[in-house]
Formats: structure tokens, sequence, C-alpha cells
């Protein structure tokens, strides 16, 4: 059986780093198995859904990597929905129901006060055609509910294992309401069946919905995926991220400099057995990332190790990956970038470093160095330069001056650079030059 998975946002907002785990997981999953991944806007609420936030998403993904084989927008498929709740309602699986949401919360106040759980009590079931023609008349509209079987739904779990819903102690879910619109569950359950999904990949939120969902699929007559639900992703304070808060949203994590793989790389594999380690692509982590792996606590987002991720992968970029990102940088040269690579965590940090130190450098030559700085000018080798110069040179200087340690390299550092730290002077030495290096001495 060849592997389908989608992944399936609504785009009432931009992705955040919490959304981008099951994106990534599931394309991770499609990699391993040579499946086919299907991006499906939830957009349904047609309110909320924006074509801004839809196209967002997808540039979003592009960024991660992410290039779905097949798109699809539930606000194109209404017909399907619609043909679905047909079949439901000849089935006597899909009732209406026109309690309004006060008469709903009083049954449940009442329900609650007899010590019962608060459950639809299916009062509507046993609704006349003559009482539905009455409250119709009375300017009521029906929302519409799924008769659950009652018995418990049991699935395996590709990554939690073996689940019960226990349907019997949930209320028949609505799937339409009262406008007509339809609710996530049963367009969901559609849409997978007609796209021909195999696996469903998702947040462990959505563990209850699984119950209802099966029966559906059963009702409905489709084949009944395989579902994994993940953990979610969680931030430092353990809340779970929110597309309204626009907390960490990819396109701001992008805005900051961040690596796209480094995210991939957060989004998936905290929360796992394996580390977080700067995996060479999506691929090199399909290749190691099992289901199996992906821990049954939750998933805690550490933005230092994001940091230092991002850095290790800054730190071993060849010219040719980032040359093009760094255009506005007129004449950057490899032995540039690879004499200050090491000292940017992010990409956006590089143009700034290069700068202070190539562009808008003062040089730091205080009174009590002024001789022995004179003496460095002096010792400074003849070009041509390579990475054993500045060796020769300090070398040398140490012992015509009797200086060592801080006090022989500090003030080279400053006088050179301007700066109490940064890149290391062995490779920065040569790609300064002899010239410029004499004049930042002087
Ligand atoms: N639109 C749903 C969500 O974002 C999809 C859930 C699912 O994958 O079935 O939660």
């Amino acid at each position: 059986m060849s592997v389908t998975v989608r992944y399936a946002p609504s785009p009432t907002g931009r992705l955040h780093l919490g959304n981008a785990r099951p994106a990534v997981l599931n394309w991770l999953f499609a990699k391993s198995q040579g499946g086919r991944y299907i991006l499906r806007l939830d957009d349904t609420d047609l309110a909320r859904s924006t074509q801004e936030f839809a196209e967002g998403i997808e540039t979003d993904l592009a960024w991660l990597g992410i290039v779905p084989d097949l798109k699809a927008r539930q606000s194109d498929r209404f017909a399907l929905y619609d043909a679905a709740r047909d079949k439901l309602i000849a089935a006597g699986r899909l009732y209406p129901c026109y309690e309004t949401a006060d008469e709903l919360d009083r049954k449940r106040k009442r329900a609650r006060a007899l010590g019962k759980p608060p459950i639809y009590d299916r009062a509507a079931l046993s609704l006349t055609d003559e009482d539905k023609a009455r409250l119709e008349a009375e300017g009521r509209k029906p929302h519409w509910r799924f008769r659950l079987d009652g018995r418990p739904v049991k699935f395996t779990d590709l990554i939690k294992g073996e689940q019960t819903v226990n349907t019997a102690s949930m209320s028949d879910p609505v799937l339409i309401r009262e406008d007509g619109t339809y609710l996530y569950t049963l367009p969901s359950v559609v849409d997978d069946i007609d796209l021909g999904v195999t696996h469903v990949i998702r947040g462990e939120d959505h563990v209850s919905n699984t119950g209802t969902q099966i029966e559906i699929f059963e009702a409905l007559g489709g084949a009944v995926p395989v579902f994994a639900h993940h953990n979610l992703l969680a931030d430092a304070e353990g809340q779970g991220f929110s597309k309204r808060l626009g907390s960490l949203s990819l396109e701001q994590l992008r805005g900051e400099g961040y690596e796209a793989l480094a995210i991939a790389i957060v989004a998936s594999v905290t929360g796992t057995s394996l580390p977080v380690e700067p995996y060479s692509s999506l691929d090199a982590i399909a290749q190691r990332l099992d289901f199996s792996m992906i821990s049954h606590g939750p998933a805690r987002f550490d933005p230092a190790e994001l940091e230092t991720l991002n850095a290790r992968i800054v730190h071993h970029m060849d010219f040719a990956t980032v040359r093009d990102r760094l255009a506005s940088i007129e004449g950057l040269t490899e032995p540039v970038w690879l004499a200050l690579r090491e000292n940017v965590s992010r990409l956006s940090q590089f143009a700034p470093l290069y700068e202070q130190i190539f562009v808008s450098a003062r040089p730091v030559i205080a009174d009590e160095d002024r001789e022995f700085i004179d003496l460095a000018r002096e010792l400074l080798p003849t070009e041509p330069w390579d990475e054993t110069t500045w060796g020769q040179w300090t070398g040398a200087l140490r012992e015509s001056s009797g200086r060592k340690g801080k006090a022989l390299f500090l003030p080279l550092r400053l006088a050179l650079t301007g700066m109490g730290e940064g890149p290391e002077l062995r490779t920065l030495l040569p790609v300064l030059g002899r010239t410029a290096s004499l004049a930042r001495l002087s």
C-alpha cells in the first residue's frame, strides 16, 4: 500500500513552531515511506480563513523544505460534504437538533446537579415530524448531531500504542452548525477518504476526535487510516503556542535569521529520543526518526537549544550556500566568510559583524601599549600570508617584548579589530592583509 499523508492547517493565522511539528513529522514520514504529502487547507470557517494566510502557510512550508505533492482546499469541496451529510442522514446517523445554546446549558447544569455526566440527552431523537415542523415554524434552524454508536472505539496508534476512546461517555458531536456550516470533524473524514489518506499524523489533542471520526469513516464505508498522535510542542513555561498570540511564527523566526533546517530539526526532534543536532537535511532526519522514538511526555521547546543548534549549522555552512543570502555585502569573499562565520549564531548577524571589522573598525591602542604596537608593526612578516603568519608574528613579538598571554594578544586584537573579542586572528589576519593591518597598527 502506498502511503499518503496530509497536513491540514486552518488558514486563520501564520504557522508557528507548534504547527511546524505536524507539518514536518508528516513530511518525514512520507519521505521515509516514499509516500505522498497533501497540503489540505481546512478553511470551512470562511469568516476567519483568508487567502493571505493560505499563501503565508505555503511560503512557510516551502521555506522549511516541504513541497506538497497535492494541494486541496476544503472550501472547494462542499459538494462532497453535502453528499456525505445526506448519506449519514439516510443511514440514521445524523439527526437534527433544535435546542438553543441556553437550553443546552440548562440541560448540562441539571445533569450535573443530579450527579450525572453532562452528556447530551438525545432528546431530539424522539422528535416527530410535527414537532420539527412546529420548531421550524417558530423560526428555529437545526444543528446536526452524529449519533455515536456507544461501543468503545479501539485503534492502534503508531505513537501512543493501543488506544480506546469510550464514545459512550461523550455527547453526540455536532457536525453541522445551525447556519449550515460544517465543523472540522466531518469534512476531515470525507477528505481523508476521498484523497486516499493512509496515515493521519497529528497532535495528541485530536485523540478524542479520533473516536468519533473512526465511527464516521465506518458509517461512510471508507477505509479507516492509521493514526499517529504526537506530543505537542510547548514553550519553556509549558504553554502551547498560539496563532492568535502570534508567538514564534515561522515568519518571525525567519526574519530573525534562523535557518529553516534548524527550525525543522527543533520542530520534529524535540520531545523524541533523538538528540537535537545539526542533521544535514530533512532526509537525514527521516532516515533516523521513527515514531517509536517520540516521547509520551511533553515536548519542551528551549530557545537556547535552538540558538546553539542554529550556530552549529551556520559554523559549518560553506560559502556557496550563503553567497546569495549575503549578496548585500559587496565584494564578500570566501576567506572573509570563513574567517567570521564562527562568530555568528545566525546569518543575520554577519553583515553587522563584517561592517564592524572591515568597514568601520576603529583601532584601539592604549597609551601603555604604544611602544609594543610600534614593535608589532616592525615585526609584521612580509607577504604572502597564510594561517601560519599569526603564529610567526606573535612568536617573534613574544621574544622581543617579553609579553605573553593576554598582554601579548589583547592589544593586537584591539588594534586590528577595535574589539576586545571576536574572530580568530589566525584566520582573520591573512584576510585583512598586510596593508590594512599596517594601517590599523599605525
Ligand atoms: N485543521 C485541523 C487542525 O489544525 C486538522 C487536524 C487533523 O489533522 O485532522 O487541528
